[in-house]
């Protein structure tokens, strides 16, 4: 390997377009040897394409690459291989039914002779699993695998030969908090020997624990490249968004529901002992009430009796004027309620499932009766129903897992999967918790379009921010009782606050 550091990829003016659309701009960006830089942006901002040009996977219309002192005006796969560029990408790029220690050599078989051999195949996957200090069956399919799992192979692939520069394009949506720390420490460690990283990610948190430098794309043009020590989380996400976020803004389609209506749903004088009383409210097909309060005020508790997940121990409940009681939450998705935890990496979602099935699983007990061709073609429906819907961003392939998708796309297929059950009411817990501020934006958005479809949406928060941007009409909770009702222009962030802690 050259000296510490000495490696550099300078991209220059690279423009792209795909279907005479332009996508990329005239970017530049820069990577070194030894330094870590965060490649950030909403989705579609054009990353995936950047580093897919770098990685010779897709000619740039315009456009220079200079690569360790070599200018190249195109690249091929082979090439940027040649020149130790190795990518990880967002979506695995692994073969399921072949083994860990076979996917590592994946399309660059070690032979004598014209022979593969075996043998070999798995002595550099023992030594590249060692190296990476992870413990893994080398004869282990790895469609067996955790999606974690399966990404720490495809990091191996890439590192099973010399790197000079490695790409990351969103390596972390799928993994666990500890998986994501191993992670940082092979990439700090191949960092320290001199390895040029280009991390690709939407989590500033993210950029804070491993990047020295941070370039900003948004929608095809660089927007900020600097230092990472200069830049504060408020310059990163105004740079992402292309807007100041200090200023937390109304949206402009609140309306006032029609109060002819019937409500989705509404409880009168409802207790949970110990937890909430005399609770009573009424959501109205089309619109948002938002439940704010603080930690332990019961607002989520008073998300989890509605959905059956607590008994009501006095008071009613009713779904579109019909006195109704559940008792568990099958029960409540039968009476037409969708509900989404605030923990979703735990609950409700199927990771290492498809968007298609994820969007239909509250509707498996209907579907089981069509047998396995049937159901396929009936998600396949749904996918294309909720995906421009929502304008989910994933690859257009109803197969792809779900893990694959960014945090905020997921949460929009989970949105999703109550459309496609047809819920009249909806209940969201903390819908944007641990999520970026950019793909909050988006995720409000489709509550929106939730709504506007005419589900009555109750959404439980402790973020007033929140609910400053996606309330029609709110609550405010304090101490397991209602204390404040606010709509339209009283909805701000310092009535909120003030409410909930007098
Ligand atoms: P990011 O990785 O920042 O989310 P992408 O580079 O994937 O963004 O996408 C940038 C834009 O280019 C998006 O509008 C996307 O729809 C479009 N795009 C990406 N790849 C293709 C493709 N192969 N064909 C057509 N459009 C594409
Ligand atoms: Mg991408």
């Amino acid at each position: 390997m050259d000296g510490h550091g000495s490696f550099r990829l300078e991209a220059r003016g690279v423009r792209k377009s795909f279907g005479g659309v332009e996508v990329l701009h005239g970017v530049d960006l820069d990577a070194v040897g030894g330094s870590v830089l965060a490649l950030l942006g909403e989705n579609g901002a054009g990353k995936s394409t950047l580093v897919k040009i770098i990685a010779g996977d897709y000619q740039p219309d315009e456009g220079a690459l200079t690569i360790a002192g070599e200018q190249v005006t195109s690249l091929d796969p082979l090439a940027a291989r040649r020149f130790g560029i190795r990518m990880i990408y967002q979506e695995l790029a692994d073969a399921p039914p072949l083994s860990v220690a076979e996917n590592i050599s994946l399309g660059r078989w070690p032979s004598r002779r014209g022979v593969i051999s075996w043998g070999a195949v798995r002595r550099r996957a023992q030594r590249v699993l060692e190296q990476l200090d992870v413990d893994l069956d080398l004869d282990a399919p790895v469609g067996s695998l955790r999606v974690g799992e399966r990404q720490v192979v495809e990091i191996a692939r890439a590192l099973s030969d010399e790197a000079r520069c490695l790409v990351l394009d969103e390596p972390t949506a799928a993994l666990s908090a500890p998986e994501v720390e191993r992670l940082f420490a092979f990439v700090r460690r191949l960092r320290d020997q001199g390895v040029a990283i280009i991390y690709i990610t939407h989590r500033l948190d993210e950029v804070r624990a491993l990047a020295d430098r941070v370039t900003v794309l948004r929608d095809g043009d660089v927007v900020l490249n600097g230092a990472s020590a200069d830049l504060d989380r408020r310059a990163l996400v105004s740079a992402m968004v292309g807007s100041s976020v200090g200023d937390v803004e109304r949206p402009e389609d609140v309306h006032e529901a029609e109060r002819s209506d019937t409500p989705a749903l509404r409880l009168r004088d409802a207790s949970v002992t110990g937890a909430f009383a005399d609770v009573d409210l009424a959501v109205y097909p089309g619109e948002v009430l938002t439940l704010y309060g603080k930690l332990g005020s019961g607002t989520t508790e008073v998300a989890a009796a509605v959905y059956g997940l607590r008994r009501l121990s006095t008071g009613t409940m009713e779904i579109e004027g019909r006195p109704t009681t559940v008792a568990g939450p099958n029960e409540a998705i039968r009476a037409g309620i969708g509900y989404l935890p605030a923990d979703r990496q735990r609950e409700g979602a199927f990771m290492v499932r498809s968007v298609a099935e994820n969007l239909s699983a509250p509707s498996w007990s209907r579907l089981a009766r069509y047998g396995v061709v049937i159901t396929r073609r009936l998600e396949a429906v749904a996918y294309r129903r909720w995906h421009d819907e929502l304008s989910i961003r994933s690859r257009n392939d109803p197969e792809q897992l779900l893990a694959t998708l960014s945090g905020g796309n997921q949460q929009k297929v989970l949105l999703g999967r109550w459309l496609e059950r047809r819920s009249q009411v909806l209940v969201l817990v903390e819908p944007t918790r641990g999520v970026d501020v950019g793909a909050r934006q988006e995720i409000y958005r489709s509550i929106r379009a939730l709504a506007s479809q005419g589900v009555g949406v109750l959404v439980s928060t402790s973020d007033y921010e929140e609910v400053v941007q996606v309330s029609d009409r709110a609550a405010v909770m304090a101490r397991g009782r209602i204390v404040a009702r606010l709509a339209g222009d009283d909805i701000t962030t310092a009535r909120l606050t003030q409410e909930a802690g007098g």
